[in-house]
């Protein structure tokens, strides 16, 4: 048995059961509840808020868990991940109010900082050489220049549109964050069997995400050029069409590449082009 922590109400909450199901893991989860059994694999699901996660795991009490690193890493406990999970993809940012000068982060030595995240901060102007006077406030951090509180802050980002609208400008990435998987240092021989079990349906769900199924149909003569615009997993199934002098190609795209293949594949001749999704892909 595993006992899984996630975070749970927040913005990493709908993402991490949507991981959980599409492992193909059963469960039923309500709002009011603190934890739950899966039906079909050796896993309780324990929600908690996504701070006390990191302790939790470090101290046994849940054996996985889903946090961001941003979290993990102010917790002082990195050496917990086990996976990356490419979800809750964002940015702890310095920023100072738009009309004041910034040249280099040599303007904030000496300065009032406000921030969530003393840790990551303070080694971060540490490297950088700078001396600053940080505040710790645990949330509506970016409202502290207003309020004269601070003369900078280092907060969350992801759009920009928060500082924005708090008459902020963003002057430096301080450190980058996605969701990650964590496990506790004591597993048992069958716990860490269970983990690899998980990880291993975690990343054919990811490579499943970033992977397109590709059929087309082209004319024969192109095929040459086709297989090599379409190397898929080993070699695109080809099959021929009623209509002689074509065939139909089928073959796996990665997502990133995929407006860019298919322009070359009409520019040698191919046609009817279908992309699918793919919903689970075993290497
Ligand atoms: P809790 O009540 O559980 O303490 P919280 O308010 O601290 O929740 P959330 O705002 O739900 O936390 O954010 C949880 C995590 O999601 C953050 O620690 C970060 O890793 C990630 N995150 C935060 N803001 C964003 C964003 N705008 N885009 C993507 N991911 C984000
Ligand atoms: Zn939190």
């Amino acid at each position: 048995m595993l006992r899984l922590a996630i975070q749970k109400s927040g913005r990493l909450s709908e993402d991490s059961l949507t991981l959980i199901r599409e492992c193909g893991i059963n469960f039923i989860s309500s709002s009011y509840k603190l934890k739950t059994e899966a039906t079909n694999f050796p896993l309780e699901i324990l929600f908690l808020r996504d701070d006390d996660i990191p302790g939790y795991v470090q101290d046994g009490v849940a054996d996985l868990g889903i946090v961001g690193q941003n979290v993990l890493v102010e917790a002082g406990l990195p050496q917990l991940e086990v996976e990356a999970l490419g979800f809750s993809k964002c940015r702890l940012s310095l920023a100072v109010p738009r009309a004041d000068a910034y040249a280099s982060i040599a303007a904030l030595q000496g300065k009032n900082i406000a921030t969530s995240y003393p840790n990551i901060l303070g080694r971060y102007l540490a490297e950088n050489g700078v001396q600053s006077n940080l505040h710790t406030i645990s949330g509506s951090v970016e409202i502290a220049p207003s309020i004269g509180l601070a003369e900078a802050i280092c907060d969350i980002v992801s759009s920009g549109s928060t500082l924005l609208g708090n008459g902020l400008r963003e002057v430096e990435t301080v450190f980058r964050s996605e969701a990650v998987l964590i496990a506790q240092p004591n597993l048992t021989a069958e716990q860490t069997e269970l983990l690899e079990q998980l990880q291993f349906r975690m990343q054919a769900v990811r490579r499943a995400k970033r992977s397109k199924y590709i059929v087309l149909n082209a004319p024969v003569t192109a095929l040459e050029e086709v297989r090599r615009l379409l190397p898929g997993i080993k070699s695109p199934t080809v099959t021929p069409l009623a209509e002689a002098g074509w065939v139909s190609v089928q073959s796996v795209v990665q997502e990133d590449e995929f407006w860019h293949i298919t322009s070359q594949l009409k520019a040698v001749g191919a046609e009817g082009i279908l992309v699918l999704p793919i919903e689970k892909m075993i290497a």
